[in-house]
Parts: C-alpha cells; structure tokens; sequence
C-alpha cells in the first residue's frame, strides 16, 4: 500500500493517511441538490473527490464510495430559513418534485460521464433512507439532545461540548448569535432542524409519517443516515466543499457523534475550494453560472474543463476564464497529437525503463503528497519533452499516469476524426487569444487570416472567442 499525505480541515494538517481496517477505505462525499443543473462549480468540486477515488485505488485500497442525492429537504438558506430548493424549483417550472428530482440527477451523471468521473460504488437518495434518518433522531432524543418547537424537532447544539469544531467556531460568537435567531422557535440559533412537522411550507408534497407527526427531514440527517448504513457509524473520508464546513459538516459531526457515541465519528475531512468568476465564487444563487452543456455548445470538451481543474490544486480557489479554458484545451490537444505521434509508430511499451519508471515514481509521489495534480501533470510534461525516453516509453508512461488524471489519452489518435473543429484550428485560435492579451494585434490578424484561409471564421464574444465554418 503507498503512502497518502492528506489534509485534515479538522486538525489544519496535512497528515498520513490511516485507515480504520487496513488495505480498505470508506468515503462519503456529499453529493448534488438536484433541483437545477450542476455549475461548473459544483463540478469542480466532484472532479477533486475523482482524483482522491483514482488515487486511493491506485496506491492499492479497496475502496467504498458512497455519494447521497439530495431530493429533500435542503432550504434556499442554511440556518432552515428559506424554501425548500425541490419544492421551489417544482413550483417555477410546473413539473412535480419528483419528475424534478429524476431530470436534473440523470443531468448531473450525464456530466460526470463526460468528465470521466468514475461513479461512486454506491449512490442513494434521501427520499429512499427516511426510515434510517428518523431511526437517528429517535436516538438523538433519547440521549436527550432535541427538543420540539413549534412543531419541529431541533437539535440542541447547549447538549454537546465541542459544537462547531471543524469550522473552530467561536461560542462566545455563537451566543451572541443566539438573541438573534432567524427561527423564534430555536433556543440558540446554531440549533437545527431534524423533522419539519408544522412549517411553513404547508404545500409541501414530499411528507412521510414519523413519531412526531406527518412530515419531512431536516437537510443534515440524510448524511448521517446514508453514510452509517453504508459505511457503519465510524468511516475514513468524509469530502464536500468548503462552503460545506460551518454549517453542514458541523451539524453532521454533531448529530453523529452524539447519536452513534462515536468519536471521532470521521477521521479524515477533506474540502475542495471555490471555483471563482469575475464576481467571486461561481453560484447558482447570483444566477451566473455556467454548465457543461454552455461549454460544450460553445465547442469545448467536457475534458478541456477537467484538464482546466487539473491545472489548479484542490485547496486553492480556481479563477474560472475563457482564456484559462483555451489555455487548458490547447495544452490538451497538443498532448493528445503528441500521444497520437507516438501511437502511429507503435504500440505503448510493456514495461517501463528506469528512466520512464522515474518519472512514474515523481507523478505518483505528487498525488499521494494531498493530490498535488498541477505537479503530477508537469512530470507528465517534463517526460514528454525528454529525448532521453523513446515514443513507446512515453506512451505507456502517460496511459499509467491518466488512470489518475482521466483524460482519455488511450483515444488519442481517434479524437482527430471525431472532432468537428480540428484541433490545429483550435490551437490556432488558442494562439491568437493569447496574441490579443499581448496586444499583438498584427499577429492576431495574421492567425485570423490562417484560420480563414482553412474555412473558419473567428467568432469574438464577452466570454471569449469561437470558431464557426465559413
Ligand atoms: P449543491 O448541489 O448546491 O449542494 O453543491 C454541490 C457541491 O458543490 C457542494 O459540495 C458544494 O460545496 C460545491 N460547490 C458549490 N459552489 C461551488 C464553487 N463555486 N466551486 C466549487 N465547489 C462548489
Ligand atoms: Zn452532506
């Protein structure tokens, strides 16, 4: 089993990684609110939990991962103030929360698909775990930590001792929050809701019998319920986004230590951080959002977008740009003519040289040192650029090394035919972007000429530039 360096939100450090049996992992990652499509964004964030799955197998673990759908119960704001977003999104579009739910979760595998993220070994939905979720707040309430409020069952945050220590919230702060509480009926305001009985959303379709009357989960217990019945009531990895950390993860810790008598109840707590755009972090809220389907229609590859987050490392936030985009599908399709080069002469070699085995060692070292991919992809570079490994060499290093970065690079030599826009042109049309930003105008003009000259026209737009045929 190799080695892999982590870091731990919950201690701020990046630690070797243990597991709690040897040789096997469970990891839970919070997955999608399927009431709209995914952003770019949020995608961002699945692609960083691929690379852990890809690189936990490859250092030889036997893997467990569980990854919930979020069809109930999560509000348009975090303190159970706001709509319910299913709810919401059925009224605006006429369709039930049900046909909601199937539409935007076969979207969002749709895009996961095309990102080459492997699927988690097992996905559940809230809506199929409400038995297991009122199983935990009957537990909860024996222990003594709920109360019922007008109508709703509350967690009582003043019943554990460590509330709010992943986010290492400050309790003096949350007692001053406590006068100011969104909900009258909560007692302090980091308190949260477990079973909406009598809410406001009396239109509410989504309602199942509990001992506490007719109604519906609160948002934080679908991933207590789901990750306990699959992973038992103390696992390896729990992963979201960092956004995830004051609230939602730390109602979880809270809720499943005091339920389970576990503690820690996880051992690892591993966040992605923010894709940005012009107006800070890319959300559905603000309404600008970019999806897949945007980038693929303006001729992009799904794969151009994960080539693009690969360039980043997880922990940083990531600045979302049509130019960075470009960037990202220039650099991919030179690798992927390099590769094709290389495969038109002859078949990958069998077996690594030293040499090919060195550079194999430094990529790998990159992942398990807490997924360092911007690294690992400029090892990928470096031993391309090397006239000291012969073609074969290169490329059976590179269909190693894309069983982390899952970048399709065994199609390389097939994607040419496929592809409606060939990629020199795109690579042309990379160059002049890059020409315009350097104020170049004449050689810009002169691209634009080339690129006339073999049937396409430059199509400039606010996001940035296409190609069409003349
Ligand atoms: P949601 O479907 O809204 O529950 O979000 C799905 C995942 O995307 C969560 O883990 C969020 O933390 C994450 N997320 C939301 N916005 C962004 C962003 N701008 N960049 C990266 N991840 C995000
Ligand atoms: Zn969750």
């Amino acid at each position: 089993m190799d080695k892999i360096r982590l870091y731990n939100t919950m201690t701020r450090r990046i630690e070797d990684f243990v597991p709690i049996n040897e040789g096997e992992v469970g990891m839970y990652c919070c997955g999608p609110t399927v009431y709209n499509y995914a952003h770019i964004g949020n995608l961002r964030t699945y692609i960083f939990e691929d690379l852990l799955h890809r690189s936990l197998v490859r250092a030889g673990y036997r893997l467990k991962h569980v990854m919930n759908i979020t069809d109930v119960g999560h509000l348009t704001g975090d303190g159970d103030d706001g709509e319910d977003k299913m709810a919401k999104s059925a009224k605006e579009s006429g369709r039930s929360v049900w046909d909601i739910a199937a539409f935007y979760t076969d979207a969002f595998f749709r895009d996961e698909k095309d990102l080459n993220i492997i699927r988690p070994d097992i996905v559940c939905k809230a809506t199929d775990h409400i038995p297991q979720m009122i199983d935990i707040i009957k537990r909860l309430e024996e222990g003594g930590h709920t109360y019922i409020s007008g109508g709703n069952v509350y967690f009582s945050i003043d019943t554990i001792d460590d509330y709010g220590k992943l986010a290492r919230l400050n309790l003096d702060e949350l007692k001053e929050g406590a006068r100011i509480a969104v909900d009258s009926n909560k007692r302090n305001a980091k308190d949260f809701v477990l079973w909406f009985t009598n809410s406001k959303f009396k239109d509410q379709v989504m309602v199942w019998d509990s001992p506490w009357g007719r109604g519906y989960p609160g948002w934080h217990i679908e991933c207590s319920a789901m990750s306990s019945e699959y992973l038992g009531p103390h696992f390896d990895i729990h992963c979201g986004g960092i956004d995830a950390i004051p609230v939602h993860h730390t109602n979880e810790i809270a809720q499943s230590e005091a339920a389970f008598g576990v503690k820690p109840w996880v051992d690892y707590w591993c966040h992605g951080e923010f894709l940005l755009n012009d107006k800070g972090k890319m959300s559905k809220s603000s309404g600008e959002f970019l999806t897949l389907s945007v980038l693929k229609e303006k001729g992009y590859d799904a794969l151009d977008y994960r080539y693009f987050c690969l360039t980043g490392h997880y922990r940083s936030q990531l600045k979302f740009s049509f130019e960075s985009l470009d960037q990202a599908r220039s650099a991919r399709l030179t690798l992927m003519r390099k590769l094709a080069e290389y495969r038109k002469a002859g078949s990958p070699a069998d077996k690594l040289s030293d040499k090919a085995s060195g550079y194999l060692d430094a990529f790998d070292e990159a992942m398990a040192n807490d997924l360092k991919a911007p690294q690992a992809l400029s090892v990928l570079w470096q031993a391309l650029r090397d006239d000291g490994l012969d073609g074969a060499q290169k490329l059976a290093l590179a269909l190693v090394m894309d069983s982390i970065l899952g970048l399709d690079l065994d199609r390389a030599g097939e994607e040419a035919g496929q592809d409606d826009i060939p990629s020199e042109a795109l690579e042309l049309l990379a160059q002049r972007t890059q020409a315009r930003k350097a104020k170049d105008w004449a050689k810009a003009d002169g691209i634009r000429a080339q690129l006339a000259a073999m049937g396409f026209k430059v199509v400039d737009t606010p996001q940035g530039a296409h190609l069409e045929r003349l």
